[in-house]
């Protein structure tokens, strides 16, 4: 098994490929789980030195994968050479009758058939307006930026796979990868890309739960060439629809086709979210953008206000690119708001304008928090580890700044109780509302308990974007 050597040509048919790996694998495994494992797989296609086969269902492969992923890759890459490598193709027809090795392999596999029945329907979800042409560059963005420009020319493969993009609010994520999209349908109209939230794709699944057809709902992205999701940490929560997520996600890396999604956070960061799932976000490519350098504020400022064509003087863009610092989201706001005051008003835009502007927009702030960021200062009230407030201890003090966490969580945020209690240690529903009971008894007796709320919110707002 340890010699790397090239055996066969490989513009060989992958079904003598195929045979020669199976000849080997029967050395290597007893008899039943040759028969059951191996003998149903069937060659499809010899692409280079990839060897594509077809298997009966994505449960197969996931067995497959676990229990003999270095049995395949030793033994095709002594079949093929160093560079050989199997990916798989699902072939859902349960009629096939099992694997004759000399028989002829169909044209398409099915899951390629499935695709072009549901193409009438088909919707990339992809906005137009974002592009890699329009997406400045800057030392926040510049990594991230260069791996999506990587994935949009060679979709699927590269090692990127799945690319995943994290960052705060407003920092380009979605504009990013919708980017990857437009590009890869640029070069090639016909690929099957799709974008959709994380939302959408819920809600898409429970609807599919719904009228029975979680199968089509399924069969349905894994004909994806490129699959496109937003706001992934929004899966937290959603056992169900991790689990058919994960089977997608599994079908469309193992034969090769792209994935991208976007977070808040890093994949190790996104508590609740099932640790499968996780380790599979990590198998590609992560990579974060940061809120844009002042340089980069300026560009941007400077490219949004020519699409809108009109040229601000150094002196607004300074002032602006100075004053709002969070993110690019709130930029663009703030110069649209500049514009609509001008011709509103019948004012020429100047440092003035400017400045009532920026007013205005800092004083109508909503605050935006996150159960991370109200632990966060909590924590910093309490002069508290915030890994304590996720331990089991019962010490009063920490359970206490729990407490009000969860509180703040709960009247905050719009999470669920059950995500809230998740962010502290996996914690259940009800331990959150019993904890929000108290805070809010509290509140009507503890004078010292109002104003340490008080104070917290006063600290939560300040940094809120
Ligand atoms: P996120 O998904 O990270 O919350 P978005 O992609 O929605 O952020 O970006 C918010 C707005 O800022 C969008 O209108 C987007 O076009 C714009 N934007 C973000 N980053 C850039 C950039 N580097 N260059 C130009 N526009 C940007
Ligand atoms: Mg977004």
């Amino acid at each position: 098994m340890s010699q790397n050597f090239s055996t066969v040509d490989t513009s060989s048919d992958p079904k003598i490929i195929w045979k020669e790996c199976l000849n080997i694998i029967r050395e290597n495994v007893p008899f039943l789980t040759y028969n059951t494992w191996f003998l149903p797989i069937k060659p499809y296609e010899l692409d280079n030195f990839n060897l594509k086969i077809s298997v009966p269902n994505d449960y197969f492969v996931e067995w497959i994968e676990e229990h003999f992923n270095t049995l395949l890759n030793k033994t095709i890459k002594q079949v093929l050479g160093e560079e050989g490598r199997i990916t798989y193709i699902i072939s859902e027809d349960d009629d096939e009758p099992i694997i004759n090795i000399t028989q002829t392999i169909p044209e398409k596999s099915p899951s390629i058939q499935s695709a072009e029945t549901k193409e009438e329907k088909f919707e990339t979800n992809l906005n137009p307006k974002y592009l890699f042409e329009n997406f400045i560059k800057g030392e926040g963005n510049q990594l991230a930026r260069a791996a999506a420009y990587a994935v949009s020319e060679n979709p699927g493969q590269t090692s990127f796979n799945p690319l995943f993009i994290y960052g705060g609010v407003g920092l380009g994520k979605t504009h990013l990868i919708h980017a990857i999209g437009n590009k890869i349908l640029e070069k090639d109209p016909s690929k099957k890309v799709i974008y959709l939230s994380t939302d959408v794709f819920t809600v898409e699944f429970v609807e599919a739960i719904q009228s029975n057809s979680v199968n089509d709902f399924s069969n349905y992205y894994k004909s994806m060439d490129t699959l496109i999701i937003d706001d992934i940490q929004f899966l937290i929560g959603k056992e169900r629809t991790q689990d058919y997520f994960f089977h997608i996600f599994n079908t469309l890396h193992q034969s090769g086709r792209q994935i991208i999604l976007s977070s808040d956070k890093p994949p190790k960061e996104l508590k609740g979210l099932n640790e499968r799932l996780i380790s599979r976000f990590q198998w590609g490519l992560t990579t974060d953008i940061q809120p844009p350098d002042f340089e980069t504020r300026i560009a941007i400022l400077k490219n949004k206000s020519e699409t809108f064509g009109i040229k601000l003087t150094p002196d607004i863009l300074e002032y602006i690119a100075t004053n709002i610092v969070s993110n690019i989201r709130e930029l663009e706001g703030c110069l649209i708001k500049l514009l609509a005051n001008a011709s509103l008003n019948g004012r020429k835009i100047d440092l003035e304008l400017a400045r009532k502007t920026v007013k205005e927009i800092s004083s109508s702030k909503k605050i935006n928090i996150s159960i991370d960021y109200i632990t966060k200062v909590v924590c910093e009230y309490f002069d508290l580890d915030e890994n304590k407030l996720r331990e089991k201890t019962r010490k009063k003090e920490i359970v206490e700044a729990r407490q009000i966490a969860m509180y703040l969580s709960k009247e905050l945020t719009k999470s669920s109780l059950k995500t809230i209690g998740l962010h502290f240690g996996g914690r259940d529903h009800s331990t959150v509302l019993h904890a929000h009971k108290a805070v809010e008894t509290g509140l009507n007796e503890d004078i010292k308990l109002k104003e340490c709320i008080s104070s917290i919110k006063n600290s939560l707002e300040m940094g809120a974007s």
